[in-house]
């Protein structure tokens, strides 16, 4: 019988590497050029136009109908030039990708006439008919219509031959539907919040905006590889497989050089992301054999995300054209760290100042000092909230893992401004903050050093990192937007809070920046307990954190219920970022799709059981019977006694996992026959009953493949699997 699983290793490690096309080294020869910028609406807008789209953009002003007709006329006027044919509204359905419906400009009239057509009318709406979509309920089949209004605020981009317009996503009663809206909604509001309390101290003009820097990581596997494992091509990870014996133990991978096939990915995918206008800065190998990152640029947070979107998309094609398959799940394998998407946050004005970054002056500094307790604040009083918007059926394999940070929400903030906080306790007056320190390492050649005045706590959930905060519990195939809204609505809330707090304490006398210092040292002093420099990873953190009162729930379905709690509906209604209905409609569509996705797990690890591994080992059975038949043939029933130890020894090793294999697969299919809900019960079932099955017949499996002659296993191992040569 012929082992595919060898011919596919054997294909894969002679692979050579497939040479990038990107033209030239010089990015800015290409840079955007696939999308309707600055330069391109130079070329294809009036001037008029042009400035009523800048103003949308920077002061959120709303666009005018009849700009839109002139705006549609020089997209399709470019996009034409620019060899499309087709044009989308692009959006992000709860399902976490993204969905586009294509339409062609063209537009066929009589009998042999065709003109291209594309209004401001068709740019800034459609109804797609995706009543498969969900909706939690929001959407009934009969009244199935959901639409697509465009977000002028992100640029329209060229995929292959098509036009993509970023939208929002929103029922018929216009309740969001997407994870866009929500996050367009949390930055006026954080924004609004912001400007507000900035007004109070002294600076009147400015305008805010909540900015993010994703840093994506991935894992790449041989695509032939990849295509003998039905766990990762319908799950995105492996339901089974032994670990390997060298995995990541020495530490090799992440400083070691990137292999030159997956260098050739790399330069690939930068230059499909130079093209779309995605600022990406970085490239390095990660922690797991196998596992990379790439992280941009930080943008403004609608725009950011809308550019994690389409790299996760474009890493897909990229990767096929290079022999790869691109995981994006948080833990595809299990036994070596998993995947995130570190979300770097922080809150700015567009004159550019970081209200997350240490200022030079007094003022500055309890500007800083305010934004941060005021963030702790809110983060403190909604840590379990915020740990619900990174729960998903993926991530909670990763969450609490030894090397991910624990299903718990804490802060670390560095020595330094930990420092700052603590003196302002004591003191009545405004606090030093130390700036950075020279370090002269005693090398003559090597100029002095100047450390951060930030350490690093890598074992932090929500980090403070110098200008911004680090949230490194969010997934990596997670859409940004989830924890993003969450961010900025609590923010938002907050800080409307302590502004109305400091207009009292002026009310009843106090000088305008004495009443700021002394609201923000109560703020810190109510929520300090949110702050905690020790290991995050460690058993000893686990049992502190529950002490000081925060979210330790692990169980994806009960956190949900944060979602649609008093305290959570009351702020969402307060900030107006979204309505009791639509926080109920998103819980719903969280647990249906956490069912679904534990319900494909299941009956894919039943087929795998069924079909791949259990014929397998019986014919490994028989040969092992065969020889001890033929031994006590050849040798005698008193002496064969000897000589089969081990071969019976084994038989019954292998008995004893197929008899258990079969027994507990049995088990669940009847359990998921009889689950026929996707409901927060169902999700239950899911959670308490279904994961611990599935680790347990895990079990049987991956002591089988240790059994089995390696010659006769049908599925890539993970030694295979994650090397690439
Ligand atoms: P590290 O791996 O050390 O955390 P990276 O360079 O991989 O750092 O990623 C840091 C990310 O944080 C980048 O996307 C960077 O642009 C972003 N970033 C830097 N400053 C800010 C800020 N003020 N607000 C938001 N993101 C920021
Ligand atoms: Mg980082």
């Amino acid at each position: 019988m012929a082992n595919f699983r060898f011919d596919a290793v054997q294909k894969a490690n002679a692979k050579e590497p497939i040479e990038a096309t990107a033209p030239s080294n010089l990015t800015s020869e290409y840079y955007g050029c696939n999308v309707f910028n600055r330069a391109a609406m130079r070329q294809y807008l009036d001037e008029d136009t042009r400035r009523a789209i800048y103003e949308t953009v920077e002061k959120g002003v709303t666009l005018d109908k009849s700009i839109a007709d002139h705006v549609a006329a020089g997209m399709k006027r470019w996009a034409l030039d620019m060899g499309a044919t087709h044009y989308t509204h692009w959006f992000q359905p709860l399902t976490g990708g993204t969905a586009e419906k294509h339409d062609s400009f063209a537009d066929p009239r009589g009998k042999d006439e065709s003109i291209e057509k594309f209004s401001g009318k068709l740019l800034c709406q459609q109804a797609p008919d995706a009543s498969s979509c969900p909706s939690g309920g929001l959407r009934n089949t009969f009244e199935a219509r959901g639409y697509t209004a465009w977000d002028p605020s992100s640029p329209a981009f060229i995929i292959g031959d098509t036009l993509c317009v970023p939208t929002v996503f929103i029922s018929y009663t216009g309740e969001a539907l997407d994870y866009k809206t929500p996050l367009l909604k949390s930055d006026v509001a954080v924004c609004k919040a912001t400007t507000d309390l900035l007004a109070l101290m002294g600076m009147p003009n400015e305008v805010a905006h909540s900015y993010l820097g994703w840093e994506q990581e991935y894992f790449l596997v041989d695509k032939d590889l990849y295509s003998l494992r039905p766990d990762l091509v319908l799950t995105e990870r492996t339901l089974i497989g032994h670990v390997s014996s060298k995995n990541q133990q020495l530490d090799d991978h992440y400083f070691g050089s990137i292999p030159a096939r997956v260098m050739e990915f790399m330069k690939d995918l930068e230059f499909e992301c130079y093209k779309l206008g995605i600022p990406a800065k970085t490239r390095h190998n990660e922690v797991a054999p196998g596992q990379f990152e790439l992280a941009p640029v930080y943008e403004a947070a609608n725009l950011a995300n809308d550019h994690n979107l389409l790299l996760m998309s474009v890493m897909r094609s990229v990767a096929a054209k290079h022999g790869f398959a691109v995981l994006l799940h948080e833990k595809p394998f299990a036994g070596v760290n998993g995947s995130g998407k570190h979300c770097n946050w922080s809150i700015g004005t567009e004159s550019g100042i970081g209200l997350m970054s240490p200022g030079k002056t007094d003022r500055e500094n309890l500007r800083f000092l305010c934004f941060m307790a005021n963030t702790l604040k809110a983060v403190y009083d909604n840590n379990g909230l915020l740990k619900a918007s990174v729960m998903t059926a993926s991530n909670s394999h990763r969450l609490g893992a030894n090397e991910a940070p624990p299903a718990i929400i804490s802060s670390f903030l560095g020595t330094q401004v930990h420092e700052a906080f603590e003196e302002l306790l004591k003191s009545k007056d405004m606090v030093k903050i130390a700036g950075k320190k020279g370090y002269s390492l005693g090398i003559p050649q090597v100029p002095e050093l100047m450390v951060d005045n930030t350490d690093r706590n890598r074992t932090s959930s929500f980090a403070f990192t110098g200008n911004r905060f680090e949230f490194r519990a969010v997934g990596s195939s997670a859409n940004c937007s989830g924890p993003i809204t969450i961010l900025n609505t609590i923010l938002a809330n907050q800080l409307n809070i302590f502004r109305a707090a400091v207009e009292k304490r002026i009310e009843a006398g106090s000088e305008p920046m004495r009443a700021i210092l002394d609201e923000t040292r109560e703020t810190y002093r109510a929520c300090k307990d949110i702050c905690f420099d020790g290991n995050g990873y460690s058993d000893e953190w686990r049992a502190e954190a529950k002490t000081r009162g925060l979210d330790c729930e692990s169980s994806v379905p009960l956190c949900m219920d944060e979602f649609t709690s008093e305290k959570t509906v009351a702020l969402f209604k307060n900030v107006g970022v979204l309505s009791e209905v639509e926080l109920e409609s998103r819980k719903d569509v969280y647990l249906e799709i956490y069912c679904k996705k534990l319900s494909i797990e299941a009956r894919t690890l039943s087929d795998l059981v069924t079909n791949h591994i259990i014929p397998v080992a019986i014919t490994y059975q028989n040969i092992l019977l065969e020889n001890v038949k033929n031994l006590k043939e050849i040798y005698g029933a008193s002496a064969f006694k000897k000589m089969a130890i081990s071969q019976m020894d084994l038989i019954e090793c292998i008995s004893a996992d197929i008899a258990a294999a079969e027994s507990e697969i049995d088990t669940l299919d009847a359990l998921i026959d009889s689950i026929s809900a996707e409901d927060r019960d169902a999700a239950i079932i899911y959670h308490d009953k279904v994961v611990p099955m599935l680790d347990e017949i895990r079990k049987h499996v991956d002591s089988l493949e240790m059994l089995v002659d390696d010659q006769m296993w049908p599925l890539p191992k993970y030694r295979e699997l994650l090397f690439i040569h």
